[in-house]
């Protein structure tokens, strides 16, 4: 491959193009395994990002888009419909808390989140309280690199302070602080409910992450916390718009992270894995009460088309992607992955570099004291055959459902060796 040409000209994500960081040439991919062009295989410890779960190269997601391929690519959806569509909206309802029922299918997880929250505007809007316009947030959240997504993303881990001056200025509570098995206490919510109890005149909804923030530093939270937020919400007249883009399709452990909680939001984004991993599209669902009151408002439709709504492929290899998922046995796959991350990277514990770590569902996060230089520890892991994309203080693994247990030893192993 001619990597020249890539370091001269081509952006990868957050990177230079004075001083490229190391990109290194994929040649194919099967099952768990990334292959280099030089024929080594690689474990892909980060399923693409969260979306490749049944792993690369799966006959019936191919079969899915090759059949698919064969009675149209795309066709516009204004106007008009197709069974893909259909059929997925009609899983997506079903499998997603009760209240959820209409489904707006957007192109990317940037894009769903842009609707989640043009949504809860023009819901407000409708009811004819406007100024009910602005958001309430949690830092180290993260929702997305567009310009209406940046503004709920924290303003500092968030990648995104440059553009602080073009952002709409939102509200941000604190992080969670309870952990995942730690119970809520007033205290834990307090600046939060403050902020509600003082602003909800003009606030139209609270975005957050439910029980894993992704992005924004990895960490899992309290489903009770989850629980007094959907409280607070009810009791001040504010939606609530659960961003499950990297958590959805079991990745925590639970189909959607909100059952965790056992809540249901009044505005969910999914994405990223709702494809299996093969190409982009995501969904924002809202319940009966907002798609109506957006609908009987003064513009009478909802504001938002995108060209390639609801492309047909995309849908019809989420449908392939939900029907494996569904019919496998990943909550027990999910669950002895968090076992033996567990079990596999406790002694990283004791190193003296290792701040914590954690695991839930199939992600194990190891936070270290100091930021890593992620070309190095990329070389390293790769010359023990393993793929994982570190950031800030964080390395993290979020294999596909589908790894073998000594797979997974492989990828702990080289994260032990590597980090300690
Ligand atoms: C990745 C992510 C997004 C953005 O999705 P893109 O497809 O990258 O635009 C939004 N929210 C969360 C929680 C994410 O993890």
């Amino acid at each position: 491959m001619d990597l020249d040409f890539d370091r001269a000209h081509i952006w990868h994500p957050y990177s230079s193009l004075i001083d490229p960081p190391p990109v290194y040439p994929i040649a194919r991919a099967e099952g768990v395994h990334l292959y280099l062009e030089d024929g080594r295989a690689l474990i892909d410890g980060m399923s693409s990002w969260w979306c490749a779960l049944h792993g690369y190269n799966v006959p019936e997601l191919n079969t899915a888009l090759q059949k698919q391929m064969e009675k149209m690519s795309h066709v516009m959806f204004g106007g008009l419909t197709h069974q893909p569509a259909i059929d997925l909206c009609k899983k997506l309802v079903e499998i997603t808390p009760q209240p959820l029922q209409r489904v707006f299918l957007a192109d990317s997880g940037s894009v769903s989140v842009e609707v989640a929250i043009k949504m809860a505007l023009q819901y407000w809007h409708s009811q004819g309280r406007p100024e009910k316009n602005k958001l309430l947030a949690l830092r180290n959240g993260y929702h997305g690199d567009t310009f209406g997504a940046m503004a709920a993303c924290d303003p500092v881990t968030g990648m995104h302070h440059l553009f602080a001056g073009q952002l709409t200025q939102h509200f941000f509570a604190p992080a969670p602080r309870p952990t995942f098995n730690e119970p809520c206490e007033d205290a834990d919510i307090a600046e939060l409910q403050q902020l509600i109890e003082e602003n909800h005149g003009q606030l139209a909804a609270v975005i957050l992450e439910p029980i894993v923030q992704g992005a924004g530093g990895m960490r899992f939270y309290s489903p009770e916390y989850l629980q007094r937020v959907r409280e607070l919400c009810d009791q001040h007249e504010l939606l609530l718009i659960a961003d499950e883009i990297a958590t959805g399709f079991g990745r925590s452990g639970k189909l959607f992270a909100c059952e965790h909680a056992g809540i249901s939001p009044d505005i969910l984004t999914l994405g990223k894995a709702l494809t299996g991993g093969t190409m982009t599209l995501a969904a924002t669902l809202c319940t009966d009460k907002v798609a109506e009151g957006i609908c009987r408002g003064e513009a009478g439709v909802f504001m938002h088309g995108p060209t390639f709504m609801g492309n047909p492929l995309a849908c019809a290899v989420s449908n392939a992607s939900i029907d494996l998922l569904l019919s496998s046995p990943w909550q027990q796959r999910v669950a002895s992955i968090e076992q033996q991350l567990q079990r596999e990277l406790a002694p990283l514990r004791n190193a003296d570099a290792v701040a914590d770590v954690r695991c839930l569902g199939a992600i194990g996060v190891v936070e270290m004291r100091e930021p890593v230089d992620m070309a190095r520890v990329q070389e390293a892991l790769i010359a023990r055959g393993v793929w994982l994309r570190p950031f800030g203080k964080l390395v993290y693994a979020m294999p596909p459902y589908v790894i073998s247990e000594q797979d997974l030893s492989q990828l702990t192993n080289a994260m032990v060796e590597v980090l300690a």
